[in-house]
């Protein structure tokens, strides 16, 4: 993020996308746009951009774009799906930008391939020679596109079945490692959705229901063949004919990242105080819902400000931090508890204050790239956070301690402006106490005299201190999250210090 001239924050670009200016400059009407037009608008005072076939006019955008200007124009007169959806693909642009469209882009004629146009490291192939790369280009494609059917047909299949009273889907993964954290069902107003996570890809089952079903879902997973059953009630105890309509995406098996983001609504309920501005949400699941949020992943909230879409991203944690630490969490799968901090001019945040207990919010899917693993095989856990970049340590601490065998020491270095900033500061020095492997540090950017700790912000002679195996080869894993100056600097320390990057892992979008 770059710092924003006053007047242009989201709220003030959502007041002048309701003010009824013309900010694509035609008036209201959609043109289509060929991709030599497109590259015409490529300068800051006209700026076009396409994502994902539609064309928007972001020149009146420019000033408000949270990552500044040069983000933006890396984009300017080209297809900025890539780069969209590399940098914050979870933003509702379409809703954001709808008054800057300008149209959609054109349908190119499709012209022969020329064979002689062939070329690697610019020296001419011969025309055979490029017959045979792309024959081979073709058959790599073949033996991809292969493997994923195969994929899906021999390892993902479903089936259904019923009695009196239930209906019974069952999903056949044929995955060894199956696990509650990896199955998300829905089922509202008659729509039944179930997808299974493997790795970075998604299988989805997703049916419209023939029959009224009751409110709650069950899931029941055999973890060592790899067979989901999402069982549901019948509303009415009939006998069922079809289990119903096959939706859009219904029995596709693709990326993660190509599926769009599905939110259930969820209800507040209770808002408890953390600090001085922050506290801790707790959501409850709807009773058709099946989701578990990983160790080091976060969801999406979605709200209507001002008539706009507006989405966050916030890292679940546990409603405490647990000091028996042989007791499992038993919240998990029902609530979702979030620690928030409300800022008193930020826009989501602040309509997220205004919530009333009762009131609904959307939550999306669970995403991150964080892999559990990664701290299953750790001897020494170093924790790297500052202010509410503490969210996923707390899962990951919890992790750590008591599913985590090998391990021997674990370490919170926190990062706080003040003394009052500091979260759950009680609970991490009891955990500290009871637990000889944790130890916790806590450094103050801006503490009163009073303050007998460290102070200062993250620093190489800091890290240097601070970050050290236990023993000269010891499996380390370094974890990160905070402001993006403070994470990007920590990383680059790290390095300095010697880590490799697969010893350090940092938190981001
Ligand atoms: P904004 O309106 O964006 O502003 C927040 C503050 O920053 C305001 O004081 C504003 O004045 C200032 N500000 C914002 N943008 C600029 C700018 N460009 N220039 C100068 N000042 C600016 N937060 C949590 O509290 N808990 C979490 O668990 C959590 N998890 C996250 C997980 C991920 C993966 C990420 C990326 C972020 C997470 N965040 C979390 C941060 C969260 O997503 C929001 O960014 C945060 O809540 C602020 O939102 P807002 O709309 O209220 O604030
Ligand atoms: P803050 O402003 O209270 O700062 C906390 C500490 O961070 C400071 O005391 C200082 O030590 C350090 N810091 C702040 N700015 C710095 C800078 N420019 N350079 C070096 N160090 C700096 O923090 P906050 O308001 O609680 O913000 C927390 C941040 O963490 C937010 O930006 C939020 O988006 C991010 N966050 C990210 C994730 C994630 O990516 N998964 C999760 C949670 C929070």
């Amino acid at each position: 993020q770059v710092p924003l001239k006053p007047g242009r924050s989201l709220m003030d670009w959502i007041r002048l996308t309701k003010s009824g200016k013309d900010l694509t400059g035609l008036k209201g009407r959609l043109t289509e746009v060929t991709e030599d037009e497109l590259a015409k608008h490529n300068k800051k005072e006209d700026c076009w951009i396409c994502i994902r076939g539609f064309v928007y006019n972001v020149t009146p955008y420019m000033e408000y774009h949270p990552g500044g200007e040069d983000e933006l124009m890396k984009a300017a007169g080209t297809d900025g799906t890539d780069l969209f959806d590399q940098v914050h693909r979870w933003v509702n642009y379409e809703s954001m930008l709808k008054e800057c469209l300008v149209g959609r882009m054109a349908v190119k004629p499709v012209s022969a391939p020329k064979a002689n146009l062939l070329r690697v490291h610019s020296i001419p192939l011969s025309v055979s020679m490029a017959k045979m790369l792309k024959i081979l280009i073709i058959l790599l494609g073949s033996i991809y596109i292969f493997s994923l059917l195969y994929f899906l047909i021999l390892f993902y299949s479903y089936d259904w079945f019923q009695t009196d009273s239930l209906i019974t889907i069952v999903i056949y993964t044929k995955q060894k490692d199956m696990n509650a954290e990896l199955v998300i069902v829905d089922c509202q107003d008659k729509q039944l959705r179930g997808e299974i996570i493997v790795d970075d890809h998604s299988y989805l089952v997703e049916i419209g229901l023939d029959h009224a079903v009751q409110g709650d879902v069950a899931v029941n997973i055999a973890e060592k063949i790899g067979k989901v059953e999402i069982t549901l009630k019948k509303k009415d105890n009939i006998h069922w004919k079809m289990l119903g309509q096959h939706l859009e995406s219904h029995n596709t098996f693709i990326k993660r990242t190509d599926r769009g983001l599905f939110y259930r609504k969820c209800k507040l309920i209770s808002k408890t105080e953390v600090t001085h501005d922050t506290k801790l949400l707790c959501l409850m699941l709807p009773e058709s819902t099946h989701l578990h949020v990983p160790t080091g992943q976060h969801v999406y909230l979605k709200q209507i400000i001002a008539g706009t879409e507006v989405v966050k991203p916030y890292t679940p944690v546990l409603p405490f931090l647990p000091l028996d630490l042989k007791e499992p969490s038993r919240h998990d799968g029902t609530y979702i508890y979030l620690m928030i901090k409300i800022y008193s001019c930020g826009l989501f945040t602040q309509a997220l204050d205004h919530l009333q207990i009762g009131d609904y919010i959307s939550v999306s899917n669970p995403e991150g790239n964080f892999k559990k693993s990664q701290v299953q095989t750790s001897e020494d856990l170093f924790l790297l956070a500052a202010g509410t970049g503490f969210t996923p340590m707390v899962k990951l601490l919890s992790c750590a301690l008591t599913e985590v065998s090998c391990l021997r020491t674990v370490k919170l270095i926190f990062f706080n402006k003040t003394e009052d900033d500091i979260l759950w500061r009680n609970q991490l020095e009891q955990l500290a106490l009871k637990d000889e492997r944790f130890e916790v540090q806590f450094i103050l950017s801006q503490p009163t005299k009073d303050w007998v700790g460290k102070q200062g912000k993250i620093s190489l002679s800091l890290l240097s201190e601070f970050v050290k195996r236990s023993k000269k080869d010891s499996k380390v894993l370094i974890c990160i999250c905070g402001p993006t100056p403070f994470t990007e600097q920590g990383v680059q320390y790290l390095k300095d210090l010697g880590y490799s990057q697969e010893e350090i892992h940092a938190f981001t979008a």
